[in-house]
């Protein structure tokens, strides 16, 4: 499990600053939610602690090393995007596999990871099948069964049930809160949903303008929001 921790980071693109000197803390294990509307710099705070985007300034450790001395595959994490990303050319055992041919893992323990994987997902009659052949749900299952096989020390999750339905939406967050109750990883989720904030959250981080407005768990957000534009964005009693 990973504890991730950001000092004073920020972010510009160009001269354009789109993360503001944030310092946060996610403890090891933690089912921590970046919250917030579009365009408040969500994505681009996990690409950044998953290394896909430098930082501009402050630093970024994982447990208690500097993220310089990282590279995105030494980091430990496993991320999960919105598009799934899968490889439309490639089987779905085989878009579980790829990740892990790269990194050097044996045929024969990729297999049981696999197999273990598609198990916990009830996914395993669809593992012979391309991306084209599976719905959005079964995609997206994909795409976390990507993750899982990676044993990951934090799972970064960025808005990964926006493309599905209503219904699918629930059923699956309810099966992500179970994997982090099983898994006990550390997991960052990203979403411009308040109910999906309220109901995984160990604790939420409300994202506003490229800033923290807000640090706490749940309730304490949503009864004590800390501005006007929480109150509004998580829909506090008045
Ligand atoms: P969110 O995920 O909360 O919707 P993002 O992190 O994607 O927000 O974007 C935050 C801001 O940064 C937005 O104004 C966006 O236009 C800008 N931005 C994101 N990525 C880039 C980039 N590669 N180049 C320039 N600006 C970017
Ligand atoms: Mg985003």
């Amino acid at each position: 499990m990973a504890e991730i921790k950001l000092e004073n980071v920020s972010k510009s693109f160009g001269n354009v600053k789109v993360i503001e000197d944030i310092s946060l803390t996610v403890g090891s294990g933690e089912l921590v939610v970046f919250l917030g509307p579009s365009g408040s710099g969500k994505s681009t705070l996990l690409r950044m602690i998953a290394g896909l985007e430098a930082i501009t300034s402050g630093t970024l450790s994982i447990n208690g090393v500097r993220s310089e001395r990282l590279a995105p595959g030494q980091r430990g994490l496993a991320m999960v995007f919105q598009n799934y990303a899968l490889y439309p050319h490639m089987t779905v055992r085989e878009n579980m596999a790829f990740g892990l041919r790269n990194i050097g893992i044996s045929n024969s323990d990729i297999d049981v990871r696999v197999a273990e994987a598609a198990r916990m997902l009830e996914m395993e009659n669809l593992l012979g099948r391309r991306p084209a052949q599976l719905s959005g749900g079964q995609r997206q299952r994909v795409a976390i069964g990507r993750a899982i096989v990676k044993d990951p020390t934090a799972f970064l999750l960025d808005e990964p049930l926006s493309n599905l339905d209503a219904a699918l939406r629930v059923r699956t967050r309810v099966e992500l809160a179970e994997l982090h109750q099983r898994m006990k990883t550390t997991m960052i989720y990203v979403t411009h949903d308040q109910t999906e904030a309220m109901t995984l959250a160990d604790r939420i981080v409300v994202l506003n303008n490229c800033r923290i407005e807000q640090v706490g768990t749940p309730m304490e957000v949503y009864l004590k929001p800390a501005s006007r534009f929480v109150a509004g964005f998580v829909g506090s009693p008045a």
